[in-house]
């Protein structure tokens, strides 16, 4: 029995967070830690009693793009250590640069965030309360922060230019030297920062910085800007700021504000924990939060094969047309993804196996795809379809039946394993659809579908091959026919007496080969979709190579197929396996009663392996 990778009984494979997490909760670190409610307004902040003995994580993205599969790990990790350990996962979004966010994003996040099976609106303690944050609504409070540090010494306002800082701030193999401005007094500073703040100052002309150590070996320590000049409307508060504050000053606050314990981020903001340290300590010296404070936890980026992940790779995917939206079933994309048929429970298997570590990861797509498969096995209704149809027309009909119009009724099980599904209804009957491949004029070596009588050298002939009509009967291949042009027009068979499916007579005849097929006379005409990865390669961007030099120009091929008529219920963005072909689902968008569209998303057979 597989177990629900969602269910909070289900095992845990351990990781070094939850064995941080343990430790945490066994020592009683947070106990007592202050907590008052929805740290919303930022502007009369002050950090109540927390429940004892509980966590508190985020999920942190920035609105300036949709989610991906990458952050779907983010996601499964921050609300699964949640789940699992009692506590509440926090939507935050991190939005303190204007320019680059929008509406559309905040929404499509938080529609993603819930697709995937998570809320932040949570009912630990007995109340369901909404745990959706915006950082944006502690502009004020990072500006009073900013005063407290510049009064105290701890922050002085820069009016070097870009190009003067950058020579200033050294690198690794030099230490940073003093900036002019650094020596001003505390009331220089905070005049001048008013000044900033007061839009006095021309965009670029001055930022604060932190006053720490241009000396020291960490980069990020050489005083790092705190708050830039930027006249830019903003999604949440418009233009009431003209200053707005860097990331990683903004970040470890927000943090701290919404009583976050454990800060979990990717390795590279390894080398900004010092910083984060450092601010939050002076803000508690200061008064301004309260102890214990958030602790930072890195682990690493997850990467899948033949998929980018970078946001500004995927917007220009996006924005040159290289793929129809955001939500292309192509695109690694949550919306993409959905699209495409993943379900939610197969990227959360993916995610919590590949754990949490202190390296970077790069996972198999065949991963995910085994997931995926391993969800829909169990639970996709059965339906047969022809992707790429050819005529067969059993010439014998009216000699077996009485009649031409004769129709056989047929069925078949939804599921294999699941009677409790009902059986499904189609009709054999003389002209079928049958897949174009499934017949040969001469059948190559072990080839044991349709082929007509051969010819031998010693001028005999071999019969035509037999096969069964799944679910049908057993049928014998007795010619074709061309056009004019010599494309194959119809196959011909002739029907074997008493070899209906279920009866008797079934197993008379031995046949090698079993083929699909759909009425002509019942089914349903479908457009589908197939579709395969975005590259060929399994690193596109290996090497700083542009991964425009390897998209896969058959990516998505569109067919016009048939259906077996059970289909004509299908709703949108059910799920399907196609028998011999793949799990497909009808289009969330597309696909309409008497218009069927259905997206191909995987193959019944591994097809990603190296
Ligand atoms: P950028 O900051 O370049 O726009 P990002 O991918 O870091 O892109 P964020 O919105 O900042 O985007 O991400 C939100 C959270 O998701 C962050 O905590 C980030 O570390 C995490 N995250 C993003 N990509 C991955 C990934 N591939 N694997 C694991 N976590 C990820
Ligand atoms: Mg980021």
């Amino acid at each position: 029995m597989a177990h629900d990778p969602n269910s909070s009984t289900a095992p845990k494979p351990s990781n070094f967070l939850r064995g941080i997490v343990e430790r945490d909760l066994e020592a009683g670190t947070w106990a007592g830690r202050h907590f008052g409610g929805s740290p919303g307004d930022g502007a009369h902040h002050a950090q109540g009693p927390l429940d004892p003995a509980r966590i508190r994580t985020r999920f942190p993205p920035e609105p300036n793009g949709y989610l991906h599969v990458g952050h779907a790990k983010s996601i499964c990790l921050n609300f699964g250590l949640a789940r699992d350990y009692g506590g509440v996962c926090h939507l935050r979004f991190d939005d303190t640069n204007p320019e680059k966010e929008e509406q559309e994003y905040v929404d499509a996040i938080k529609e993603a965030v819930q697709w995937l099976g998570f809320d932040w609106i949570s009912d630990v303690g007995g109340t369901p309360t909404s745990h959706l944050y915006y950082a944006s609504h502690y502009f004020d409070f990072m500006y009073r922060a900013a005063e407290a540090l510049v009064t105290a010494g701890l922050a002085y306002v820069d009016e070097q230019t870009a190009d003067e800082m950058r020579a200033r701030r050294g690198d690794f193999n030099t230490p940073g030297t003093d900036s002019p401005w650094r020596a001003r007094t505390p009331e220089q500073n905070l005049a001048r920062l008013r000044q900033m703040r007061d839009g006095l100052l021309p965009d670029g002309a001055a930022v604060l910085r932190a006053k720490i150590d241009m000396g020291s070996p960490n980069i990020n320590l050489r005083d790092p800007t705190l708050y830039r000049i930027k006249r830019a409307t903003h999604h949440n508060t418009g233009d009431r700021w003209c200053i707005y504050p860097m990331y990683t000053y903004a970040h470890p606050i927000e943090d701290a504000l919404e009583n976050i314990t454990h800060s979990i981020c990717t390795l590279e903001f390894e080398d900004q924990r010092p910083f984060y340290d450092w601010l939050l300590e002076s803000l508690a010296d200061l008064s301004l939060l309260a102890r214990p404070l958030p602790k930072q936890y890195e682990f690493g980026r997850l990467n899948l094969s033949y998929v980018i992940t970078s946001k500004r790779k995927l917007r220009e995917l996006v924005a040159e047309g290289i793929v129809d939206g955001w939500d292309d079933p192509r695109m690694p994309t949550l919306f993409g993804m959905r699209r495409r048929g993943y379900t939610p429970a197969s990227i959360r298997a993916m995610a919590d196996g590949s754990g949490a570590s202190k390296t970077n990861i790069w996972l198999d797509y065949a991963v995910l795809d085994g997931c995926l498969r391993h969800d829909l096995e169990g639970q996709a209704p059965r339906a047969m379809a022809v992707l790429d149809p050819v005529e067969l027309c059993l010439t014998n009909w009216a000699e077996i039946y009485g009649s031409d119009a004769h129709v056989e009724p047929c069925q078949a099980p939804a599921h294999p394993q699941q009677p409790e599904l009902g059986m499904r209804q189609f009709g054999l009957a003389r002209r079928l659809w049958i897949e174009r491949d499934d017949f040969a004029e001469v059948p190559p070596k072990g080839f044991f579908r349709l082929y007509p009588p051969q010819a031998k050298p010693d001028g005999s002939t071999t019969p035509g091959s037999k096969v069964r009509l799944k679910y049908g009967l057993v049928v014998e291949c007795t010619g074709f026919e061309k056009d004019a042009e010599g494309h194959l027009l119809r196959v011909l068979a002739s029907v074997v007496p008493d070899t209906r499916s279920g009866t008797p007579g079934a197993d008379a005849v031995k046949v090698k080969g079993t083929i699909t097929w759909v009425g002509m006379a019942d089914g349903l005409p479908a457009t589908v979709r197939l579709f395969d990865r975005l590259f060929t390669e399994p690193n596109p961007d290996a090497g700083g190579r542009d991964y425009r030099e390897v998209l896969n120009p058959r990516s998505r091929e569109v067919v016009q197929g048939w259906l077996e008529p059970s289909l004509k219920m299908a709703q949108r963005e059910q799920r399907y396996q196609f028998e011999r072909h793949g799990y497909f689902v009808a289009d969330r968008l597309d696909h309409a009663a008497g218009q069927p569209v259905f997206n191909r998303i995987t193959t019944l057979k591994d097809s990603w392996a190296a």
